[in-house]
C-alpha cells in the first residue's frame, strides 16, 4: 500500500473518529477496506473481483464462494456492534496505558463484565504480529519475576504466584533504550532462556546479561555475549543493581503499569497477554500519531483469525461482574439524536440558577473581565485553538477504490 496518510487512512484525532465512524456500515466499510484496499479478493481461490450480495456479503466471481467482510477476523460472528469494537479500539489504543474491562464496561454500556474483559483479550491477542522482526544491536537480557496479586479472594489481595519473566531490551550507546521483548520462561534454566533469546533477539547481536550459567553457550548460537558478573562490580566498587539498568527500568515499568491500568488483578493463566499489550505500547511510546496506533491495532485484528471465548479463558473464569446487568452485548453507538434529555428532566424545576459575576471576588474579576485585551483576539482558525467535534458527516472521506 502507499504510504499511509494521517486524516485519510486514519482518524488525526477523536473528533475524527467520530466524524468517521458514525455508523456499523461506515465501520464495515473501513475493515473492508482494510483486508481488500485494491478491492475484494477471494480467499479462497484468489480471484480478484466478486459482486456484493443483498445482505451484505461478498460473492467471488469465480469460484461463486460467499464470504462477509468479518468472515475470518477477530470480528467474525460478533455479537456486539462494530461502533463500540472501533471505539474499543480506539480507548486501547490511545490511552497512554490503556483501558482495564470494567472501565470498558461502564464507558461502553456492555452489560456482562466477561464481554467487555474478552473484547480486550481478543485485542491482547492480535498483537503479537508472526514474523516480527527481532531485536539486534545490543541488547541486555534479564529474568524477573512479574506478577504476585491475584484477585477475587476474600479479604482483598492475597499473595499469588509470581511469574517468572525473560526480558529483552536494546540498548543505544552512549544512553538511551530501543524495543523490547518479554516472555514467561518455564524456569531460569539454558532450556528455557535459550529459546527465548534466539526467539527475540538477531544473532550477531550482543547480548549483555548477569552471570548465571543459565546464559552459558549464547556464543555458540552466534550471538556476541558480554557477561556481568555481580561480584566483580561489587569489586569495583559499583551498585550491583545496576549492572542491566535498562532490563531493570523495563521491568519496573511494566510492573507499575500493572498494579496502575489493571490494579494487579493479572493472573498467572493470563499474564502473557498483557505483557504482549506492554510490550506493544512499549515499543510504539514514541509514536507521534495515536491515530495511527488504532490503525495498526485494527490492521491486527483485521487480519487474524477469529479467536473463540473459551480459548481466551485458558482453564481460568474472568472474575465474576461486580454490576452485571442481563446480557453482554452492548448497544450500537449508532443512534439517533437524544433531543437534549438534560432539558426535559426533573432538574429542570430548579432553575434558572441566577449566575452574578459580581459575586466573584473581586480580583478574579478583573482578571478575567477588566481592562483592555493585549493585542488581537485570535480567531478559530488560528493556532493553539481546539477545533470544535460537531464535525459533518464523513460521507466525503476519500476512500479508495471499493470493490467490481
Ligand atoms: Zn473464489
Amino acid at each position: 500500500m502507499e504510504q499511509l496518510r494521517a486524516g485519510v487512512h486514519y482518524p488525526r484525532s477523536t473528533g475524527e473518529f467520530q466524524a468517521w465512524f458514525r455508523t456499523d456500515e461506515d465501520c464495515l466499510d473501513y475493515l473492508e477496506w482494510l483486508r481488500w484496499p485494491g478491492g475484494f479478493t477471494c480467499s479462497s481461490c484468489g480471484h480478484a473481483g466478486g459482486w456484493r450480495l443483498g445482505d451484505g456479503r461478498l460473492e467471488c466471481a469465480a469460484c461463486h464462494e460467499r464470504t462477509s467482510v468479518t468472515a475470518g477476523t477477530i470480528f467474525d460472528r460478533t455479537r456486539t456492534p462494530l461502533t463500540v469494537w472501533f471505539t474499543a479500539c480506539w480507548l486501547f489504543a490511545t490511552q497512554k496505558d490503556g483501558i482495564s474491562a470494567q472501565h470498558l464496561q461502564r464507558a461502553l454500556e456492555i452489560g456482562s463484565y466477561p464481554t467487555a474483559w474478552a473484547m480486550l483479550h481478543r485485542l491482547r491477542s492480535v498483537l503479537v504480529r508472526p514474523g516480527r522482526d527481532l531485536l539486534c544491536g545490543t541488547v541486555e537480557v534479564d529474568e524477573t519475576f512479574i506478577g504476585g496479586d491475584e484477585p477475587g479472594l476474600s479479604g482483598g489481595r492475597a499473595p499469588g504466584k509470581k511469574v517468572l519473566t525473560g526480558i529483552a531490551v536494546e540498548v543505544y550507546q552512549p544512553r538511551g533504550i530501543g524495543r523490547c521483548r518479554m516472555a514467561v520462561l518455564a524456569d531460569g534454566s539454558a532450556e528455557s532462556l535459550h529459546p527465548f533469546i534466539t526467539g527475540a533477539v538477531e544473532p550477531g547481536s550482543t547480548v549483555i546479561t548477569d552471570a548465571w550459567q543459565g546464559y552459558r553457550g549464547l556464543e555458540a548460537k552466534g550471538y556476541v555475549h558480554q557477561r556481568r558478573s555481580q561480584r566483580a562490580a561489587r569489586a569495583a566498587g559499583e551498585d550491583p543493581g545496576k549492572l542491566l539498568p535498562a532490563v531493570h527500568r523495563v521491568a519496573s515499568l511494566a510492573k507499575r503499569w500493572l498494579l496502575g491500568t489493571h490494579q494487579g488483578s493479572v493472573d498467572q493463566a493470563h499474564l502473557p497477554a498483557y505483557l504482549d499489550e506492554f510490550v506493544f505500547r512499549f515499543n510504539r511510546r514514541r509514536s507521534a500519531s495515536r491515530g495511527m496506533v488504532f490503525y495498526r491495532v485494527l490492521e491486527l485484528a483485521a487480519g487474524h483469525q477469529p479467536v473463540r471465548f473459551q480459548d481466551l479463558l485458558t482453564g481460568k473464569k474472568p472474575r465474576p461482574a461486580p454490576h452485571s446487568r442481563g446480557s453482554g452485548h452492548p448497544p450500537s453507538l449508532d443512534r439517533p439524536s437524544a433531543a437534549r434529555p438534560w432539558r426535559t428532566g426533573e432538574l429542570q424545576l430548579q432553575l434558572p440558577i441566577p449566575l452574578r459575576l459580581t459575586e466573584y471576588p473581586e480580583p478574579l474579576l478583573s482578571r478575567t473581565t477588566g481592562g483592555p485585551r493585549p493585542g488581537p483576539v485570535p480567531g478559530p482558525a488560528s493556532r493553539g485553538v481546539a477545533g470544535t467535534l460537531s464535525r459533518p458527516c464523513n460521507r466525503a472521506v476519500p476512500h479508495p477504490v471499493r470493490c467490481a
